[in-house]
């Protein structure tokens, strides 16, 4: 028996060089989770490659190459990208999963892409597909999937994982789509979820919009049960807990400790997203340099800001507002001695991410909507030798865990505020023992444990099946 696991992308990132090209295994979340698998299996992926080919040999040799790593890619066009990636999944499904009703896009070549795309990821796997097999679909990108497979398998043992959010039925209801989005996941077994929550509006909309008998957890279908559960997704902790003490992370922190003297860091972390809250947290900032001078040149914001999908309108002119946006507060509360908002537009390394987290004070998590958010585990996780507090928005799936955060509402700037002064304020104790039960709660809750709960659930489905048959 394999696991097959099929994502929208492979864990791997492919350079062109000057001759051929070279191909990196790029370790995310995903990939760490079903590395520390505790099974015998083979596990084989099958994805885009990230990189696309018009040159049919070099498909070739990539192909090749890869299928030494166990990984199969599925070549997408310039243009099954534009629709199926950057249309659909990023400006239809993303939009709505995250309650950005006015963002959108209804259009019909978006999906008619994504349907033939979901279509191609079916071919490409079917080969692969031996008695046994455990097939475990991932995300939003292929949710006509699971039963695209189930057609031609039938007795296949399919999983699937939501990433993102799944919004209330009353927001899920504008999608044209929705029927048979709704019966392509339906396609398996088992489908997770990160929260309670999410798993709730599911079964609401399965239940409206296909007025299908189900419970809490289970939905009956003629011939089959589908599965539904909560897994909360976490990260490898060890690896975050003990990185502040590799050589090259303690250089950076100590030399952003000298460079920051006595000033009390707050860090943010975001890919460039409207789902993220940036302007509002930069309000809920600007807020407080405003009412609270006394904290001026001993507090600075530290902004990350990775680049994504810039080259769509929505998010060139978010990122214009969030230039324009820090250039305003800094140009009004700067002193030659401090800057109030320190900017970083780019992609950090591990190490020089592990520094900042190190050396900061302060995160602060204000998504408006967000499936997980890892940022504000991997930051309470690298807290070793120095304490810190964490300010998460209640609209993050990692709220519900980490209840001994300061939460907030994003879309209150006197809450981030509040937040931001409570912070300051903490006493040294009150800060250890809230991070001891946080971090107590994610070193149990660990993206090992959350692969390996995903797939022990769905093996003991096929057996529970197995015995009916
Ligand atoms: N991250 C990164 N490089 C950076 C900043 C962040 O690789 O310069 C990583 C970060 O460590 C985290 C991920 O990006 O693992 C962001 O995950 P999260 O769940 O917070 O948000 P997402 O981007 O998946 O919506």
């Amino acid at each position: 028996m394999k696991i097959i696991i099929i994502a929208n992308r492979l864990p791997v990132k492919i350079e062109r060089e000057e001759e051929g090209f070279c191909i990196v295994r790029s370790e995310g979340g995903l990939a760490t989770g079903l590395g520390s698998l505790e099974t015998d299996s083979d596990i084989y992926w099958v994805g885009w490659p990230g990189i696309h080919s018009e040159d049919e040999n070099e498909k070739q040799e990539i192909s090749e190459r890869l299928h030494e790593m166990n990984f199969h890619p599925v070549f997408l066009s310039a243009d099954q990208i534009e629709n199926y990636y950057e249309g659909y999944s990023n400006s239809t499904i993303w939009p709505l999963c995250h309650y950005f009703f006015s963002y959108i896009e209804y259009k019909t070549e978006y999906w008619e892409a994504y349907q033939e795309v979901n279509r191609l990821f079916c071919k490409e796997t079917i080969p692969f597909i031996e008695k046994d097999d455990m097939i475990w679909v991932q995300d939003y990108q292929l949710m006509l999937l699971p039963k695209m497979i189930r057609t031609e398998k039938p007795d296949a043992n399919i999983g699937y994982f939501h990433h993102i959010p799944f919004p209330s039925y009353e927001l899920f209801r504008v999608l044209p789509q929705r029927k048979v989005i709704l019966e392509g996941l339906l396609g398996a077994d088992l489908i997770g979820f990160h929260t309670h929550d999410y798993m709730r509006h599911f079964i609401s909309a399965i239940y409206r919009v296909l007025d299908l008998n189900c419970s809490l957890d289970e939905i009956n279908l003629q011939d089959r049960i589908v599965h539904v559960d909560a897994f909360p997704m976490g990260i490898n902790y060890e690896q975050y807990h003990h990185a502040p003490a590799l050589p090259a992370v303690r250089e950076k922190s100590e030399i952003l400790r000298q460079e920051l003297g006595d000033t009390t860091v707050i860090l943010s972390v975001d890919r460039l997203d409207y789902s993220k809250g940036i302007l509002h947290r930069l309000q809920g900032f600007k807020q407080f340099l405003e009412h609270n001078p006394e904290y001026h040149e001993k507090v600075s914001l530290a902004m990350i800001v990775v680049p994504s999908r810039d080259n769509v309108d929505i998010y060139a002119d978010l990122k214009t507002k969030i230039d324009q946006t820090i250039g305003e507060i800094n140009g009004l509360y700067s002193r030659l001695e401090w800057t109030p908002i320190h900017y970083f537009y780019r992609g950090f390394s591990f190490e020089e991410l592990i520094a900042m987290y190190d050396v900061s004070g302060i995160a602060l998590v204000t998504p408006l909507r967000d499936g997980m958010n890892l940022v504000a585990k991997e930051y309470l996780a690298t807290k070793n030798s120095h304490s810190g507090v964490l300010i998460l928005s209640e609209m993050a799936g990692a709220a519900i865990e980490l209840q001994d955060a300061i939460t907030i509402n994003p879309n209150d700037s006197d809450e981030i505020e509040s937040a931001i002064l409570e912070a300051l304020r903490m006493p040294e104790q009150e800060k250890k023992a809230r991070l001891q039960n946080m971090q107590k709660r994610i070193s149990k809750q660990s993206v090992k444990k959350w692969a390996n709960d995903f797939v022990k659930e769905l093996q003991s489905i096929k057996t529970q099946n197995k015995e009916i048959l």
